[in-house]
């Protein structure tokens, strides 16, 4: 089996990607992953992305489409794979669809939901430890003391990506390149909703049953 999870930044994929994955048996992976470790292996794919991020330029769709194609590839005969997170654009998806050839293609996408406003509670809450990183929400799993990682008594802080005008950005981009990519496959009719806007618990259950289905 072949899925593709999808969801707002807040939506909780990073969470979920793995269980998911485990309860299916398959490998999983998400793109984000593949950067760095092409980047770390100093592959000629990473290479080539690495010209344009020095560049100051968006590495084109189509590197990142042979990067995953390029570990579809290295992991088929494993009963299927998750994708987390990836494709973002009509573009990849589409290459995608291609790649995989006719019968081949993904059998279902799970997208995980959620109101913008939850999302940005959520994303412009989140607070980070300087020296150990471990991730504090200022609403949802506040350090005990101010402003003290409760781990290792580093300080914590915002990222900048979280701050509201950045997670505003970001919700932006996601809707203008993503949601292309949720109507395409809801054309398909392989697209299923999970309402992400519910205890963990309850979109893992979610999750599980859209995949058993
Ligand atoms: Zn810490």
């Amino acid at each position: 089996m072949r899925v593709v999870l999808l969801g707002p930044p807040g939506a909780g994929k990073g969470t979920h990607a793995a269980r998911v994955a485990g309860e299916m048996s398959v490998p999983m992976v998400a793109s984000g992953d593949l950067f760095r470790e092409h980047q770390k292996n100093d592959t000629s794919l990473g290479r080539l992305a690495r010209s344009y991020m020095e560049r100051g330029v968006l590495v084109p769709d189509q590197i990142t489409i042979d990067m995953v194609m390029d570990w579809i590839v290295k992991n088929e005969n494993k009963g299927g794979f998750l994708l987390d997170g990836f494709p973002r654009t009509l573009t990849q998806a589409s290459a995608l669809e291609e790649s995989l050839g006719a019968g081949s293609g993904i059998d279902r996408v799970l997208y995980i939901d959620v109101p913008i406003k939850v999302l940005i509670r959520r994303l412009s809450g989140r607070q980070v430890c300087g020296s150990c990183q471990s991730i504090y929400h200022l609403e949802f799993s506040p350090v005990k003391s101010i402003g003290e990682c409760d781990n290792c008594g580093g300080g914590v802080y915002q990222r900048e990506d979280d701050k509201k005008e950045s997670v505003l950005r970001r919700l932006e981009v996601y809707r203008t390149e993503t949601e292309p990519v949720i109507e395409y496959y809801r054309n398909l009719k392989i697209l299923v909703d999970v309402d992400g806007d519910n205890d963990v618990k309850d979109v893992e259950m979610t999750l599980m049953e859209a995949i058993k289905s």
